[in-house]
């Protein structure tokens, strides 16, 4: 294997870990700021992120305990795969020149080779053909093989039909997967398995990935209570740091779990310093950030970080923060109600934490569905309903909104199986219009 060194990886390090507010530009929370556009909060989050991404050193990992990890070095190959010409069926192989059109061909039958033998030492002369497994060598003057199921065999010859065959079929090129020396992975995939397989191609046992995300989460509210401990008179069960910790257990990330953290200055600045104890590349929060508490987080959030509170033009999950901390970990405030919080996680934190990990290509399946229903909506925000996508019997997707769309409300999010994603620019649709959507499968 040859790998770029670690410092070749996609983001040089950033010569103070501290944020910059500038680059974050005016607060949208600000009075009478416009809301933010769903494209631009993504773009602005992916912007800074890249600046300040926090670079640590990558550690190299078995083939199979890679998986999912990011990469953290182009990979170049360093053999020809396949290392030989060699045949892709079972068959004959022979020189394709003896074929002539029109006319069938007979060759004598010599021998037989099998695939993990060393290559013949003598080369097939003109006019005669050896049997030839899958994978096994090509002999010195055959270019081209015959399926068994083509030709037929009398006695020590072999007769393949006219017009049956090309010069040169069946036959893979020494190097036509990967070529010695060319790029296999670049840096910054998230390693799939055909990935790994093909590392293992190249001989290889181990990869360099990037260390995992180390992100840690936490919940706010007075009213939440721990599941599994008795509800109390105007509580309710902390929901979103078991399912916002599912979401980002699925990505190359490892959780801090702080537990939930009353509405109170001291508890949030004390689960911070936890936080940076525990060495976050990155928190991610629920509540505490819609107007009526920006003030309060934010006077703690600002000592000695820098945070910034969004309105983002999105339904739902309009307040949004971001910034980074003392330290440097980078702060998502996603807002507490429950599907406001999966649904800004999946839209704007979602590609942020992929990108402060290493990754490079963040991509996400969007499918147009025909939309079974007539949805109403102005233009101006871009509004998230959960959807159930199915295959529709007319070809194509076809998507239904689940019952409510309230933000708090889970059971909706727990039966769809698809964001559909009405955009910013969108007014009004009509049953069966073509809409965007977001399968939550391929989403993590
Ligand atoms: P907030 O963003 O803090 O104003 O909270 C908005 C709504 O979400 C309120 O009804 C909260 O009770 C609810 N909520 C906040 N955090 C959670 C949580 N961790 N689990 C479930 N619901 C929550
Ligand atoms: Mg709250």
């Amino acid at each position: 294997m040859t790998t770029d060194p670690p410092s070749a990886a996609p983001n040089p390090p950033a010569p103070t870990p501290g944020f910059e507010p500038a680059a974050l530009g005016p607060s949208p929370l600000s009075a009478g700021a416009a809301e933010l556009p769903v494209d631009q909060a993504q773009a602005r989050l992916l912007d800074a992120v890249r600046a300040h991404r926090r670079i640590r050193l990558p550690e190299s990992l078995p083939l199979l305990q890679a998986s999912g990890r990011v990469l953290a070095a182009d990979l170049h190959s360093s053999l020809d795969v396949p290392p030989h010409d060699n045949s892709a069926m079972d068959g004959y192989a022979f020189a394709g020149a003896a074929l002539q059109p029109g006319q069938p061909t007979r060759l004598r039958c010599t021998g037989s080779l099998m695939a993990g033998v060393a290559p013949a030492q003598e080369a097939l002369p003109a006019g005669c053909c050896v049997r030839i497994m899958t994978g096994a060598v090509m002999p010195e003057g055959a270019d081209t093989v015959v399926p068994f199921e083509l030709c037929h065999r009398l006695g020590d010859e072999v007769e393949i039909p006219a017009d049956r065959l090309r010069a040169g079929e069946n036959r893979r090129r020494r190097g036509e997967d990967l070529a010695s020396g060319r790029v296999a992975l670049r840096a910054g995939r998230r390693l799939q398995p055909s990935d790994l397989g093909l590392a293992a191609s190249l001989g290889l046992t181990h990869l360099p990935v990037w260390p995992r995300l180390r992100v840690a989460l936490f919940s706010t509210g007075d009213e939440l209570v721990e599941p599994g401990q008795p509800l109390k008179p105007g509580s309710i069960y902390d929901s979103n740091r078991v399912s916002l910790g599912a979401a980002l257990s699925r990505l190359p990330f490892d959780v801090i779990d702080l537990g939930q953290v009353p509405d109170d200055p001291d508890a949030l600045q004390a689960a911070l310093e936890r936080a940076a104890a525990a060495d976050a590349d990155a928190v991610v929060t629920s509540g505490g950030v819609s107007a009526g508490d920006a003030d309060h987080t934010r006077a703690v959030l600002e000592r000695g970080g820098s945070v910034d509170f969004w309105k983002v033009a999105m339904r739902p999950g309009r307040p949004f923060a971001f910034g980074s901390l003392a330290g440097g970990a980078l702060f998502f405030g996603l807002p507490g109600n429950p599907v406001a919080a999966l649904v800004t996680f999946y839209a704007l934190a979602r590609d942020a934490l992929l990108c402060a990990a290493g990754a490079m290509q963040l991509p996400r399946v969007r499918l147009q569905a025909r939309c079974a229903v007539a949805i109403r909506k102005r233009p101006g925000r871009t509004e998230f309903q959960r959807g159930v996508l199915s295959a529709s019997p007319d070809a194509g997707w076809s998507v239904a909104p689940t019952g409510s769309q309230g933000a708090g409300v889970l059971s909706s999010m727990s039966q769809a199986n698809a964001l559909l994603v009405l955009g910013h620019g969108q007014a009004s649709i009509a049953a069966g219009d073509w809409v965007e959507v977001w399968p939550f499968e391929g989403m993590l």
